[in-house]
């Protein structure tokens, strides 16, 4: 069975990814960094399932903490099949009130995580001739959000690295794609109220706000796709077109 390290698994998008995967028989390494009592929730919630799940914390803003999250994998597991960059963080807030500290958090966490990562993981993927990595971006990397000019930076940073990557490490059989979520229903999107969330929702033709589970189902699909590469697969309820 595939082995997967997923970042950021504790809560939201990345929880919903890691407990399916681990429930349909993948060995899944679920990284957290600072909530580790609900890594170990979900782990024990899915040992009573008789299913086992690997936890593993991991700043992974930092080069180290990501070399040792990546051999602690190859220990358990001798090989890591796919990695998904998932760990992020969002902020809101206008241009000019951005200070070098904020700007450096929402890179380091965003982009230079998916930068380590993949360049940590990679000496097993060539070795094996074949790998699945799959980057969590955003729509607002794709379209620009107001008041959230980091993270958008972060984000378009994440698809520009998933296309040129792509085209280097195509001939080495390891596939890199991108999936740029919509609005999706996590505590990353506690602040915003229901009234915004009600306008999303009547913008979108779709009609609904996205929920993990529709991210969930479109990394399984590129888990066991074989001639898709350099994409950027944004599942958003058709709200941008
Ligand atoms: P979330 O509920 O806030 O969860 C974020 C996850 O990232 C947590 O598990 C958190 O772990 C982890 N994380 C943050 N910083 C980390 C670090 N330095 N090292 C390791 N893990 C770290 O957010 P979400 O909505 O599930 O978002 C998941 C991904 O989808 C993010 O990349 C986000 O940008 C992207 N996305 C979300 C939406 C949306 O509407 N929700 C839309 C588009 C894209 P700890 O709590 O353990 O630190």
């Amino acid at each position: 069975m595939k082995t997967v390290l997923i970042t950021g698994g504790s809560r939201g998008i990345g929880k919903c990814i890691a407990e399916n995967l681990a429930k349909n028989g993948y060995n899944v390494v679920l990284n957290y960094n600072k909530s580790e009592k609900q890594a170990k929730q979900i782990q024990k919630e899915l040992m009573e399932q008789g299913i086992k799940i690997e936890t593993c914390k991991a700043d992974v803003s930092n080069r180290e903490e990501v070399k040792k999250l990546v051999k602690f994998t190859l220990n358990k597991f001798g090989n890591i099949d796919v990695l998904i960059n998932n760990a992020g963080i969002a902020k809101l807030q206008m241009f000019n009130d951005i200070t070098d500290e904020d700007w450096n958090d929402m890179l380091g966490t965003n982009l230079n995580s998916v930068f380590y990562c993949i360049q940590e993981v990679l000496p097993n993927m060539i070795h094996n001739k074949s790998g699945c990595v799959i980057n969590i971006s955003s729509i607002w990397g794709l379209v620009g959000a107001s008041c959230e000019v980091a993270y958008s930076v972060s984000k378009a940073g994440i698809d520009g690295m998933t296309k040129s990557l792509a085209k280097e490490l195509g001939p080495s059989n390891i596939r890199v794609n991108s999936i740029a979520p919509g609005i999706i229903d996590t505590e990353m999107n506690n602040n915003i109220d229901n009234a915004i969330k009600e306008e999303i929702k009547s913008e979108t033709p779709l009609n609904r706000i996205g929920r993990p589970i529709d991210i969930y189902r479109c990394v399984e699909w590129l888990i066991n796709d074989e001639f898709t590469t350099g994409q950027i697969i944004s599942p958003n309820g058709g709200y941008v077109i």
